[in-house]
């Protein structure tokens, strides 16, 4: 199943239950328009490079689309549109002010140097700046792209449309970023799990858990939870991965990896291949990567009794039902990941109010909504006894139906 059939799975489980008409359900889904760019470039050794851009805009019932830009060499048009709607949910959840957009370059940034790379992203922002903007649709970094990218989008940006920081999110700190916006998506992977266990009446230390992926989302989690005196036993990511049953010493870890460009063969721990990570026996697995890494065919092999989607799509809909009758609990990516987008929503305000937020205020306005979204959410599958990917969706899907019906069709 492709990572939008699983999206389109999941919408139409809570579209069910909402008693969605088919129109309604074709119009909710539909994308607004889907661009697809040949992005050329001349190589450092005067060769010419082709690479294919794409960016998807979903929905703009709730305001101007919002959503990454993704540099991976697995990124094609049903993954971005997958991601793109995704978005639009996300968002509504939240309840900021936006609807889903979503794009990408297929690339191995690994295969690039530096002004290779600045060259790809100015040609791409050529190709797409007439349908971006701040009141349009607002690109964020996502996997394979970061605070430096979205300096060069800006400045690309502006060259067309004069001056206007709020075009992009995600912005170096000098270069009118925001305070908080590099660890927003880690910080509120972690808030939410606090809310969980608040739930569950259970601590950080009396659990166990297995991260996949050390880049900006896994790497801020991991230290969040190590402030909360959480136990991380495995850490795995594209180099390979690292395993102690003691529990791995993050700050150490984090500074093997930056130095090393990746965990593995960090020292005090044995090798963990992603697959072992899987079935890791710990109590909280994090998939903080890829999509698609928990599968039909490898959900029984997990030994964690939840799940916390830190990434887009990591769980498929039929590894979800697996999840389901075995009663582990999933905590879905559109309620768990949306700190990165909700300090995005902070930065593009900062920006078009030319007023700076400090760190204190970043950091309690997005515990504030973060936590009230899971409050949504627990009280829908508790009232509603689904679980919480379907509430989640409950929630964010009858938000943008409502603004749709609203606005007139
Ligand atoms: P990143 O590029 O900073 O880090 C990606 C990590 O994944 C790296 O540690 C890399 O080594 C690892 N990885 C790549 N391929 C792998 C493989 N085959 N097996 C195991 N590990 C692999 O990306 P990120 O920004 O941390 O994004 C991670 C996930 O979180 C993505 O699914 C992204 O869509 C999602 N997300 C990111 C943000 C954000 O603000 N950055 C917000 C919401 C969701």
């Amino acid at each position: 199943m492709s990572s939008y059939e699983n999206t389109c799975r999941y919408f139409s489980q809570a579209a069910e239950l909402m008693g969605l008409t088919s129109n309604m359900r074709k119009l909710l889904q539909t994308p607004q328009r889907e661009v697809k760019v040949q992005v050329g470039l001349e190589m450092d050794n005067g060769e010419i490079g082709t690479y294919i851009g794409y960016r998807v805009q979903h929905d703009t019932s709730r305001g101007p689309m919002k959503g990454g830009l993704r540099f991976h060499a697995e990124v094609d048009a049903e993954e971005v549109l997958s991601l793109a709607t995704l978005m639009t949910w996300k968002t509504a959840i939240v309840n900021l002010p936006y609807g889903g957009a979503k794009g990408g370059i297929a690339v191995n940034v690994r295969d690039l140097s530096a002004g290779e790379l600045e060259r790809l992203t100015r040609k791409f922002v050529d190709e797409i700046h007439d349908m971006v903007g701040p009141d349009k649709d607002i690109p964020a970094p996502d996997m394979g792209t970061n605070a430096q990218i979205m300096a060069w989008i800006m400045n690309q940006y502006q060259k067309y449309h004069g001056f206007n920081p709020a075009c992009v999110t995600g912005k170096p700190l000098e270069l009118h970023g925001s305070e908080g916006r590099e660890e927003a998506t880690g910080r509120g992977v972690v808030i939410v799990i606090a809310a969980m266990l608040e739930r569950l009446n259970l601590k950080f230390d009396q659990l166990t858990f297995a991260l996949q992926g050390f880049g900006n989302v896994g790497s801020y989690t991991a230290r969040f939870l190590t402030e909360h005196k959480a136990k991380i036993l495995a850490v795995t990511d594209a180099t390979g991965g690292v395993w102690n049953p003691a529990g791995l010493d993050i700050p150490q870890l984090l500074e093997y990896a930056a130095a090393h460009g990746g965990v593995k063969d960090f020292p005090a721990s044995e090798p963990m291949s992603n697959e072992e990570f899987i079935a890791a026996p710990v109590d909280v697995l994090i998939p903080a990567a890829l999509g698609g890494v928990l599968t039909a065919e490898n959900a029984r092999d997990v030994r964690a009794k939840y799940v916390v989607e830190a990434a887009n799509g990591p769980v498929t809909a039929e590894a979800d039902h697996i999840f389901e009758e075995r009663e582990i609990l999933v905590l879905p990516d559109v309620l768990v990941n949306a700190g990165g987008v909700t300090v995005s929503y902070f930065e593009w305000v900062q920006n078009r109010q030319h007023f700076r937020w400090d760190l204190p205020r970043v950091r309690n306005e997005l515990e504030r909504i973060m936590t009230d979204s899971f409050n949504r959410v627990w009280n829908i599958a508790t009232e509603k006894k689904v679980p919480l990917r379907v509430a989640a969706y409950l929630l964010g899907i009858g938000r943008v139906g409502r603004a749709t019906v609203l606005g007139g069709i």
